[in-house]
């Protein structure tokens, strides 16, 4: 489902991402772990299109996301990718409700319709957050605005799903929910799911874990 190959990408910074290979397979559970900084979020956004790579490529069940021009790139990251962010990125002024619906707002050709509703209260409900759908982040605790992080990249049903610290600041109680839905949810859809975390807690439950700093050396 996701395949990297030759992977080269450089901020002006002068921070430089090497990566020969990379694959995840649809139904795959992959955790990256790695210290702060060697660049894991910056491969999650070169895999969902946020960044383009200066060399190599990605493809996305066989499309290579990179070669798109914007607008079709953003079409195929709104339509195929859940994407829970490490900082959540919640829209301020719309509700708990509102925010999960969001990829339909942006995402030309996905249709906001009675089913896409009925999916965004049943993962609120689901993450225990029935009662506060109406509730703009700020009047949210950190763990319930990551919840409703985690349901907005769930609601679309994509293939791919990719996860920032997805888990970090939640109690282990719902830590383990969390993963229990983004997994039920891969499980259902046949998603591939790629997880960055530091929750070594949560690692057994993955199919596999990769090192990312030996993801680099094998240049
Ligand atoms: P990680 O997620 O593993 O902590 P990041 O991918 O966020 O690492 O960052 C990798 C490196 O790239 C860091 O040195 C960081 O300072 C740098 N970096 C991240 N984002 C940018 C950016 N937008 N512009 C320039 N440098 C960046
Ligand atoms: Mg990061």
């Amino acid at each position: 489902m996701i395949s990297i190959r030759e992977l080269r990408f450089a901020y002006g910074s002068g921070f430089a991402l090497d990566l020969p290979a990379l694959d995840v397979a649809a139904r795959e559970r992959v955790a990256v772990v790695g210290p702060s900084g060697a660049g894991k979020t910056t491969l999650l956004n070169l895999v969902s299109g946020i960044a383009v790579p200066d060399r190599g490529r990605v493809t996305l069940d066989g499309t290579e996301i990179g070669a798109l021009p914007d607008r079709a790139r953003r079409r195929l990251r709104a339509a195929s990718i859940g994407f829970v962010f490490q900082e959540f990125a919640l829209v301020d002024y719309l509700n708990a409700e509102e925010n999960v619906l969001y990829p339909y707002r942006v995402g030309a050709g996905l249709r906001l319709d009675r089913a896409a509703r009925d999916r965004a209260r049943a993962l609120l409900a689901d993450f225990g957050l029935g009662g506060k759908t109406r509730r703009r982040p700020a009047e949210l605790s950190q763990g319930e605005r990551q919840r409703v992080a985690i349901a907005r990249a769930l609601v679309t049903r994509p293939k791919v799903i990719l996860a920032d610290e997805a888990t970090g600041n939640l109690d282990p109680a719902n830590k383990a929910a969390a993963l229990d839905l983004l997994f039920a949810q891969a499980t259902d859809t046949g998603a591939a799911l790629l997880c960055v975390t530091h929750d070594h807690e949560l690692l057994p439950r993955f199919d596999r874990v990769i090192d990312f700093a030996e993801l680099r050396q094998a240049a």
